[in-house]
């Protein structure tokens, strides 16, 4: 681990801003943050630990500020902070409404508010989701089990989003 904080280096340019990324350090891992816009640039391996509550998951909703990912209107294609190269865009999550920007060799840019919001859903923060299917069982006495049922959905949903990714890098 290396004990000291980067300066911004522009030779790792933010993909919005071009500005030079700085460092942020989340527990053990450091990212490639941009000061401006809140963008972080995470290599692809890190990226299932930064999600997973039971790891660093809870630590990146303490963290990073709330927000809701903007809905990108025109859709840029982004270059990866790295090599320069343009980054393929990927829904990472049916209905969670996060595109993520990936270079195959680097890694994920998650754009401010998109990180935080994947880590709440993977900690199955109630904000998270709006509703879940309708009820198609009687309204009888109330019964916990739907509840622990959709939860597990949407774990599994991350889960599958979190393999799908892996496979793209
Ligand atoms: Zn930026
Ligand atoms: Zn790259």
């Amino acid at each position: 681990m290396h004990p000291f904080r980067e300066p911004a280096s522009p030779s790792r340019p933010c993909p919005r801003c071009a500005i030079g990324l700085g460092t942020r350090q989340v527990l053990d891992v450091r990212l490639d943050e941009c000061a401006d816009c809140g963008g972080v640039f995470v290599p692809g391996e890190l990226v299932p630990r930064l999600l997973d509550p039971l790891d660093l998951g809870l630590e990146v909703v303490e963290v990073f500020p709330r927000g809701v990912p903007a809905p990108e209107d025109p859709i840029r294609y982004l270059r990866c902070p790295r090599c320069q190269a343009m980054m393929n865009r990927r829904l990472l999550m049916r209905g969670s409404n996060v595109v993520v920007d990936q270079c195959k060799p680097h890694g994920v840019w998650f754009d401010a508010h998109e990180l935080r919001r994947l880590a709440e859903l993977a900690a199955d923060r109630p904000a998270a989701v709006a509703g879940s299917p309708a009820a198609s069982a009687p309204a009888a006495a109330p019964d916990p089990r739907p509840v622990v049922a959709a939860s597990l959905e949407r774990r599994s949903l991350l889960e599958r989003a979190i393999d799908a990714l892996l496979g793209w890098l």
